[in-house]
Formats: structure tokens, sequence, C-alpha cells
């Protein structure tokens, strides 16, 4: 029988009785020609693209993943499912901070 772990809380998720829920995040860095320099309008992207694309073969495999691509999955219990999607990426938000009072 396979038993899940709250990754936040680390709480054992019961198959009977708890909710889990998958968290998928995915970050990439995003090749967006469009929004760099936009004065030079004659350049010619696609050749950049592919220039961009040869360094990052000649990289390290595990350096090239971790600097333009990351994926992570968490299994999450309905609490800690709750304050993650109240602030998904952990910004100093008052209004998260302060959601229990009251
Ligand atoms: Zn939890």
């Amino acid at each position: 029988m396979i038993r899940y772990i709250c990754d936040c809380c680390k709480r054992e998720l019961d198959p009977n009785t708890d909710v889990r829920y998958v968290v998928k995040i995915e970050a990439a860095a995003a090749l967006d020609p469009q929004n760099v320099q936009p004065e030079e309008s004659d350049r010619d992207y696609l050749d950049e693209i592919q220039q961009y694309l040869e360094h990052l073969h000649q990289m390290d495999n595990s350096e090239l993943s971790e600097e333009v691509y990351r994926e992570f999955r968490f299994d999450l219990c309905s609490e800690c499912y709750k304050r993650f999607i109240q602030n998904p990426i952990g910004r100093e938000s008052a209004k998260a901070m302060h959601f229990s009072k009251n």
C-alpha cells in the first residue's frame, strides 16, 4: 500500500480520510525576443535563438537543466494546499500572513 506524506508539514496522509493535493511547478527560461531591445528591429532573432540553443547544448547537462528548466512536484495535505494557493511563490503578503486572524 502506498503511503503519502505531505511534503510541507510531513504529516502522513490517510488515503481514506485525507485528500491529497499534487502541486506541480514548472519553471523555464522564457525566450521572448519581442521584449529584448525593441529598437533593434532588424536583428535576426531566429539566428540569435539558434546561437543561444547551441550555447546551451555545449553546457553540462545538469547545469543546463537547472539554468533553463526546473520542475517540482509536491504532495500536500489539504491545509498545506490551502496555504499554498494563497501564496504560491512565497512572496510576503500581508493578506496571507493575517489570514488566520478573526
Ligand atoms: Zn501538510
